[in-house]
């Protein structure tokens, strides 16, 4: 949704709190499109600090549903965001955009907040999602989800390492 700024920038040492609906349902990252699951209103504060500077305080939750890395089985990632940003009006787009170092959410005097929210979500993007601390994976020969079930699959040769010695011993019999 788009905030409009004008009246804050032109009052020095006002404060404003507001609701802001979160009206954006996708997050696109290098992964792929992730649809956002439960949100809640982003609670926003500006305080203009004076000399057309801006800071924002920003709180959302937000649900993303992601694939377990090893199983791929749906596992519900909680985004419990808390950041603050602070904008120099006085900046042009261009000042801005090299600043901030990502994409820009502000389009003249106005804020966009689920631009502001989806880089906010890409920071702080899990290294690593697992269904649980000890989640077994899927047989890469069979597809079974070892974590409901073992499978008949000899899955020993395809460690790679084991591959590799097993290479050496066969060619040890060839000689
Ligand atoms: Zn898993
Ligand atoms: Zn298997």
């Amino acid at each position: 949704m788009l905030v409009h700024l004008s009246d804050i920038v032109s009052q020095t040492g006002k404060t404003e709190n507001m609701e802001v609906p979160v009206t954006v349902d996708v997050i696109k990252s290098e992964l792929g499109s992730f649809k956002i699951a439960e949100k809640s209103p982003l609670h926003l504060q500006i305080i203009n600090t004076g000399n057309k500077v801006l800071e924002l305080t920003c709180d959302v939750k937000l649900v993303i549903p992601m694939p377990c890395d090893r199983c791929l089985k749906e596992v519900p990632v909680d985004f419990d965001l808390h950041f603050q940003s602070k904008l120099d009006m006085k900046q042009s787009r261009e000042d801005r955009i090299k600043d901030l170092d990502e994409s820009d959410y502000i389009t003249g005097l106005d804020l966009d907040t689920d631009l502001l929210i989806c880089n906010e979500v890409l920071i702080n993007w899990p290294l690593k999602v697992l269904c649980k601390e000890d989640c077994k994976g899927i047989c890469s020969r069979c597809g079974q989800n070892l974590n409901e079930g073992t499978c008949q699959c000899d899955r020993t040769s395809l460690d790679p390492r084991m591959a590799a010695i097993s290479d050496i011993f066969s060619k040890f019999k060839e000689v």
